[in-house]
């Protein structure tokens, strides 16, 4: 009885080592696809609050990951009314292309995320420039410079995209990408 019960233990651990043989040889092609597809990620430093995000993989095995997403809309929040507002996934994904085509790690200083509709008629109070309905308030903009390049060259890389709306500030030196309308601006800041 103890032996029988000993060999079947034996064969137990035996059928569980080649079980994990095989999930590692069925995972390993998996790993290579991830590095094909690329995970993506992204990291930032938030000029307002000083706060900063460090690399964060969102995307990964063709989905989007809720906990990083969860993180990101966080820091990139109101932050003057503190408010939380999801950021379209669409946004992140161009920010990603443009650091990877720039041959970056997709690390970005961040001037402006969401911005609640009350935040956005204070600032347009003080800058008739600011949007009456701004694409901040949809959690579908960002103002970016991308460290380690030129605001020129992060300039030209949204453009190349034509993925939504470019507005290039040379003097207050931040650059204005969203994913509404394809279209381009330069402003003052
Ligand atoms: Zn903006």
């Amino acid at each position: 009885m103890g032996l029988s019960r000993r060999s079947v233990l034996r064969t137990g651990g035996a059928a569980m080592l080649t079980a994990s043989i095989a999930r590692a040889a069925v995972a390993a092609p998996a790993v290579v696809g991830l590095r094909d597809t690329g995970a993506r990620t992204l990291s930032f430093n938030l000029y307002n609050t000083g706060e900063s995000l460090k690399a964060t993989t969102y995307w990964a095995d063709g989905k989007y990951i809720p906990d990083a997403l969860a993180e990101i809309n966080y820091k990139l929040r109101d932050d003057r009314s503190g408010e939380v507002f999801p950021i379209a996934p669409k946004v992140l994904d161009l920010m990603h292309q443009i650091g990877r085509n720039l041959d970056t790690n997709c690390h970005f200083e961040v001037y402006s995320g969401y911005r609640s509709p009350k935040t956005n008629a204070m600032l347009r109070r003080m800058n008739s420039e600011v949007a009456s309905h701004s694409l901040h308030m949809e959690g579908e903009a960002v103002d970016i410079t991308l460290p380690g390049r030129s605001l020129k060259q992060l300039h030209q890389a949204a453009l190349a995209m034509r993925a939504g709306g470019v507005g290039y500030y040379p003097d207050a030196d931040f650059l204005h990408v969203d994913v509404g309308r394809v279209r381009q601006w330069v402003g003052w800041g």
